[in-house]
């Protein structure tokens, strides 16, 4: 065994990670740092004897590295996907209380953009990697890592670009784990104790972007108009806006909602009238719980006019809709009764929701991970109202989940830090996430 372990040095690699600024802006002129690095990353990984491959996803910058580990030469086992992105969402140092790219290791915590999303679980796998190398560790299965540009901005130049042009990387692959889970819930339980529940992603609600569009006779402001394309564009717009979709229990909500209520004995029965409100006795995660009950459909651009005096012959409206696992056509259905005969829809991105069930191998091993480092542990599925490079996996037909294993202080606010301002994640959490995360894979 080598003095150097996987625990010994993943913090300083978590910090040195946060140190590259690899802000995605969504704009490529702006978007930086990735190639930069990647390519540390490789050169971490080529240190301790990996070959790597480096690969640009479509565009100049665009870097990912990609390594395998061989598992034992007679398996027939597929290979499991750890995967990472490199790239964060901006961040104004003004209103920082350290700069976001210091990486500066403090109070207890890894401070900086990325802290947890997710150079924090780059940083572990990077560090296991490491070592299973160094130690000549031969894992159960072939692991492939993964560490990749463009996650924050859709992955079209990252994740669905490689999916899409390098398949022959994600040769092998049958399971695959990233983002965003794994962190922990406390909860109180009736006789005063608690008890700490880790959420594991094992759905993701889709993503789609639609733009309204409204053409009318163009006219002079000031005679009347019975046909008006801003008119019609907003009545579409408040009607979308004000408009509550059906709740809908998919098969990882209501088993998360059957384990909180097994431990807390609160009542999370769909028939239950104050559902939602029993959902903020959770504390903060309540935010993306709540979320992943309905569909939504949030009005977030409008376009239209030039001039006070004319009316113009277009409107136009963008609505972020996150749609359940199931209700696409349902959903369309709704949205086409709300925005009525004089508007179109269109999609300008579209992402597929997913869904997994809760079962099998994988997850007893993330279960057993979390017990052999938490007795208080349990793993449970949930559902994340947003989503990760897992819906461009998912293509491929990998099956994908969220565990990215972090002990969390009961009271930390851990969904405001993803994309937050001082953005960070304890070092407790990280050197406990590691020691799971060590003991999953040499269980997967
Ligand atoms: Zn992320």
């Amino acid at each position: 065994m080598s003095s150097q372990s996987a625990t010994t040095e993943v913090v300083d690699l978590v910090s040195r990670l946060i140190r590259f600024d690899t802000s995605n802006t969504g704009e490529p002129e702006t978007t930086k740092g990735e190639e930069e690095c990647a390519k540390w990353v490789a050169q971490q990984l080529e240190e301790v004897g990996y070959t790597t491959q480096y690969v640009e996803s479509g565009r100049p910058g665009r870097g990912n590295v990609f390594a395998r580990l061989a598992g034992p030469p007679d398996s027939d086992r597929g290979a499991l996907l750890i995967h990472a992105h490199l790239d964060v969402v901006p961040a104004e140092p003004a209103d920082w209380s350290v700069h976001p790219f210091s990486g500066a290791v403090k109070d207890g915590y890894i401070w900086g953009r990325g802290a947890v999303d997710m150079k924090d679980m780059a940083g572990m796998a990077l560090a296991l990697a490491r070592q299973f190398k160094r130690d000549g560790t031969v894992p159960p299965r072939e692991i492939v890592f993964a560490f990749l540009a463009d996650e924050e901005a859709g992955g079209a130049w990252g994740a669905h670009w490689l999916v899409e042009h390098r398949p022959d990387l994600f040769e092998g692959i049958t399971e695959a784990v990233g983002e965003v889970g794994g962190f922990s819930l406390t909860v109180d339980r009736p006789d005063g104790t608690q008890k700490r529940l880790y959420l594991v992603e094992t759905a993701e609600k889709g993503l789609g972007w639609m733009r309204l569009t409204a053409d009318a006779q163009a006219g002079h402001g000031s005679f009347l108009h019975s046909d008006n394309a801003v008119t019609e564009v907003a009545e579409a717009v408040a009607r979308i806006g004000r408009h509550t979709f059906p709740l809908v229990m998919t098969d990882s909500v209501s088993q998360f909602l059957a384990e909180v209520s097994a431990e807390t004995g609160l009542d999370f029965n769909p028939e239950a009238p104050d559902l939602e409100t029993s959902l903020f006795k959770l504390g903060n995660l309540a935010r993306i719980i709540g979320a992943t009950l309905r569909d939504t459909a949030n009005p977030t651009m409008l376009k239209a006019g030039y001039k006070a005096n004319v009316i113009p012959q277009k409107a136009e409206a963008v609505i972020d809709c996150r749609v359940l696992p199931g209700r696409q056509k349902a959903f369309e259905k709704e949205i086409d009764e709300l925005i009525g005969p004089n508007v179109t829809r269109e999609w300008i991105t579209h992402l597929d929701s997913y869904e997994t069930s809760f079962d099998g191998h994988l997850v007893d091993a993330m279960n057993d991970a979390i017990l052999a480092h938490d007795e208080h542990g349990k793993t449970v599925p949930y559902m994340l109202s947003a989503g990760t490079d897992a819906k461009a996996f998912a293509k491929l037909g990998i099956r994908c989940f969220g565990f990215a294993p972090l002990q969390l202080p009961p009271d930390l606010d851990f969904a405001a830090l993803f994309h937050g301002v001082d953005e960070r994640v304890p070092v407790d959490a990280v050197l406990f996430g590691t020691k799971v995360f060590e003991h999953f894979l040499l269980h997967s």
